[in-house]
């Protein structure tokens, strides 16, 4: 297995270069898989977060903000073509250093990524005003016009496709970017950043300052020229955001946790049902904004689904995410293990069923066991704060309002699931239950096309499809006088 990217310093990527930290400064990224050095990063701070939005500044005034909208597509599909052509570098890499399974990434991720840059590409040169005729004497019309510099601060679970989510509609729109990824999973998002550069597109459009949240991340959310902010991450950072971009008052996009509720009726197909609510919480070892993390399951069929869900959590095969048969990775650090083995002690002292796993797998790495918990209660910690991590809540249930009370009942409301033969019911369910994306007869699936995003501790705002343009453009009025 690799063990080492390289022994050089993976330096920043600003003005279309390679620079080191102005600090000199540098820190390490670990694979999660063994807990061994994999590289180490140049760490950017105020000052590189600051070069970082000059140059994409002069950018967006300058070639950038002269280019066709035609031509803004046509090197967004040419990085599409790139992404494919280094295909195997960026599955090994995002791999190495996230701890997800190459299968997966190749299966889901990549694809992804480059479904993103295709659409955004086709949509650049469609972004279109409207002429509204307010008045006789007057010609008046929209024009939809880019925000301007966007600082992207993305979280480690997704590096490459949460990065593209937001690089690829805000680059179609005509912004351009700052990017800073997260301190555990840097290097996919600086070589998308190359890749942009071969690409052509000109230097500034597209800067990777890799750095620490408080650092880094904090002082482009402090910065007065950068438009807009837009963040995929926890709750806690994502206040903190919103207030700090108070500043100058930046527009904020903020996608957030999630602690949603697959629900299975007993007239639903039981085991497609017990099929996609074990990949709901366990593909990614658990760490997904959406994962199924609460199986709401009605009391007829509780011990059924907890056998059937415990069956395939034993048989999940956890190894090394290199080996394309591994199907659960490690998580992605020991901080991120040790929280999820914490609450795993919790559901055990607050009387939670331990049905199968709870532990540590071998001793190297960051691996936890696919861990099911029965019996659990709407009240118990484990049910209501998100863990992040394999860890799978069933909680029995009643009839179809203690379903509701139970799945809505959350500080959360990102995305829920209903499983149901019962066509009255699938309806009651999708106007009822609180989420931004309810599945039924189904559990995870994302399009780019369609509108992404949450509501309370889950943030606001909607990344995907046309909602994208609107959070990187504005639209402003052009009133011409032609009356006498
Ligand atoms: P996090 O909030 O700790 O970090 C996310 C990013 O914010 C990182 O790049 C980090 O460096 C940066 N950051 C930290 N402090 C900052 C500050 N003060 N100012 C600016 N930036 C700062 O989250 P995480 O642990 O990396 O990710 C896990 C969380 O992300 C979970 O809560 C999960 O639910 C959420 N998430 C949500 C979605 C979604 O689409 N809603 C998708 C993936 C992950």
């Amino acid at each position: 297995m690799l063990n080492r990217v390289s022994d050089d310093v993976q330096k920043l990527l600003i003005d279309g270069v390679r620079v080191p930290a102005s600090s000199g400064r540098s820190f390490e990224t670990l694979n999660p898989a063994t807990g061994e050095v994999l590289a180490r990063v140049a760490e950017a701070d105020a000052a590189d977060v600051d070069a970082a939005v000059r140059s994409a500044r002069a950018a967006f005034e300058g070639s950038w903000g002269h280019m066709k909208a035609s031509e803004r597509g046509a090197l967004l599909l040419k990085l599409a073509d790139l992404i494919r052509r280094n295909e195997d570098e960026l599955v090994q890499l995002e791999s190495l250093d996230s701890g997800k399974p190459v299968s997966a990434i190749r299966r889901q991720d990549l694809p992804a990524v480059i479904d993103t840059l295709t659409y955004y590409a086709g949509m650049a040169d469609k972004i279109n005003g409207q002429v509204i005729p307010a008045r006789p004497d007057a010609l008046t019309y929209t024009v939809r016009e880019p925000l301007g510099v966007v600082g992207a601060i993305i979280p480690w679970n997704f590096p490459l496709m949460i990065g593209m989510w937001k690089i690829a509609p805000a680059l179609a729109c005509g912004c351009t970017v700052v990017l800073k990824p997260a301190e555990i999973t840097p290097l996919t998002a600086l070589r998308i950043g190359e890749l942009a550069f071969e690409a052509g597109f000109p230097a500034g459009v597209l800067n990777v300052v890799p750095g620490f949240g408080k650092v880094a991340g904090q002082a482009l959310v402090d910065h007065p020229d950068v438009d807009k902010v837009t963040f995929t991450g926890s709750p806690v950072v994502g206040r903190q955001i919103l207030q700090s971009s108070a500043g100058n008052l930046k527009r904020v996009t903020l996608e957030l946790g999630g602690k949603s509720a697959n629900i299975i009726f007993p007239d639903a197909d039981i085991d497609a049902a017990v099929k996609a609510a074990s990949a709901g919480i366990f593909f990614n070892t658990g760490q997904v904004c959406s994962a199924g993390s609460r199986i709401l399951v009605h009391h007829s069929i509780h011990d059924e689904v907890v056998e059937r869900l415990a069956a395939r959590a034993q048989t999940t095969r956890i190894g090394n995410p290199q080996d394309t048969s591994t199907g659960m990775g490690p998580l992605v650090s020991e901080v991120q293990m040790k929280r999820v083995l914490d609450y795993i002690e919790i559901g055990r002292n607050e009387g939670a069923a331990l049905v199968t796993g709870g532990s540590r797998h071998g001793n190297a790495g960051y691996f936890v066991e696919p861990t099911v918990f029965a019996g659990v209660r709407h009240e118990m910690r484990i049910s209501q704060e998100e863990i992040f991590g394999p860890v799978a809540a069933v909680i029995p249930f009643q009839d179809e309002e203690d379903a509701l009370r139970i799945a809505n009942g959350t500080v959360y409301s990102l995305a829920a699931g209903v499983w149901t033969g019962d066509i009255g019911r699938a309806h009651r369910f999708t106007r009822r239950l609180k989420a931004g994306t309810v599945w039924v007869n189904t559990y995870g699936p994302t399009d780019i096309r369609l509108p992404w995003g949450g509501a309370r501790d889950s943030g606001f705002g909607r990344e995907h499809g046309e909602a994208a343009i609107d959070n990187f453009t504005e639209p402003k009025v052009v009133w011409i006088n032609t009356g006498r």
